[in-house]
């Protein structure tokens, strides 16, 4: 049992989120006024890194960020949220990662991410903060920065004997099997469907996924089913479906990421993986319960009153 706070390691993006607000989403060729706007700080490896702070991790991000003024946002931002980002480095003539959203009044939105200063992540900006990942508890992974600096980092953690969570988002259409080596393995379901190439209407059919891609990389596989909890198989034949907690749902955008980031402190501080999906689910239902990504991330205490 880790007594004292446990380290956390997250390696993965740090976006500017723009999101507009309009009536109707624009058609190709057309320019519409919209309602408002707003910056919001996002990427899914930053809203890990503060989903897991929240929760009690120390947190040090693995990162980069642009040349430009969003970049000092995005620092200021994790940093005044307690995430250490002495591994994040600025990216000379390259804008910061950015995803332009576009809401209507349906709810229903379009997206576009420009990768920017993720994409230039590489596997030198690993070996220079390796021994950020050498001396974590967990180490926390997700799909929005290269694969090749994902898999160069997740080889220092295996030399290290430090654990790694993997969140395959987004959902991708090919993994190299070695990130499938990894601890645990936390796709939602049309991640495991785009993973495994089989369907997962069904229980049934999930259980028969989860397994195949728990063997696969013989890792344990922890599917998160939105208002149905999550499936966690820790070894073939060894499947428990942990329920979700019941809420009403406002803004489910990162509920996959802040069951990631508690995941990972929970589990890193020594207890049993079911207990910290437990632990995690709730995390997940607070942050769907709320509206927006990081600001709706919920803190320890928050999630231990609903224990
Ligand atoms: P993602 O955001 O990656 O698609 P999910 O929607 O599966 O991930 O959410 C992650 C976890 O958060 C779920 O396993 C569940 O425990 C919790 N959760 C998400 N949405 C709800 C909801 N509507 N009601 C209760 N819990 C939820």
């Amino acid at each position: 049992m880790v007594s004292t706070q446990p380290q956390i390691t997250v390696l993965g993006s740090i976006n500017m989120d723009l999101v507009v607000r309009c009536m109707d989403l624009p058609r190709p060729g057309e320019t519409i006024l919209a309602e408002s706007s707003a910056e919001i700080c996002g990427g899914k490896g930053a809203n890990q890194a503060v989903a897991a702070s929240r929760v009690g991790g120390n947190v040090r991000m693995i990162g980069r960020v642009g040349d430009d003024a969003f970049a000092d946002v995005l620092l200021k931002n994790l940093m005044n949220e307690g995430v250490d980002c002495s591994s994040v480095r600025r990216t000379d003539d390259c804008a910061s990662g950015l995803a332009v959203v576009a809401v209507e009044s349906s709810g229903q939105n379009s997206i576009v991410v420009v990768p920017g200063a993720n994409g230039r992540l590489t596997v030198d900006d690993v070996a220079q903060s390796r021994s950020q990942i050498e001396s974590a508890d967990v180490l926390l992974v997700q799909l929005e920065v290269p694969v090749p600096t994902i898999l160069a980092a997740v080889e220092v953690a295996k030399q290290a004997n430090v654990r790694v969570i993997l969140d395959p988002a987004p959902a991708p259409s090919h993994l190299p099997e070695e990130l499938l080596t990894v601890d645990v393995i936390c796709p939602n379901e049309s991640e495991t469907a785009a993973l495994t190439g089989r369907p997962v209407e069904t229980l049934s059919e999930l259980q028969a996924a989860a397994e195949a891609l728990g063997e696969s990389g013989q890792c344990r596989v922890a599917i998160t089913l939105g208002e149905r909890g999550t499936m966690l198989v820790e070894s073939p034949g060894n499947l428990t479906h942990i329920p979700a907690v019941s809420i009403e749902a406002v803004d489910t955008t990162a509920a996959g990421d802040a069951f990631a980031g508690a995941l990972a402190v929970y589990w890193a501080e020594g207890h049993p993986l079911p207990d910290a999906v437990r632990f995690a689910n709730r995390a997940g239902a607070i942050a769907a319960s709320r509206p927006g990504a990081q600001p709706g991330m919920p803190y320890r205490d928050e999630i231990e009153a609903w224990m």
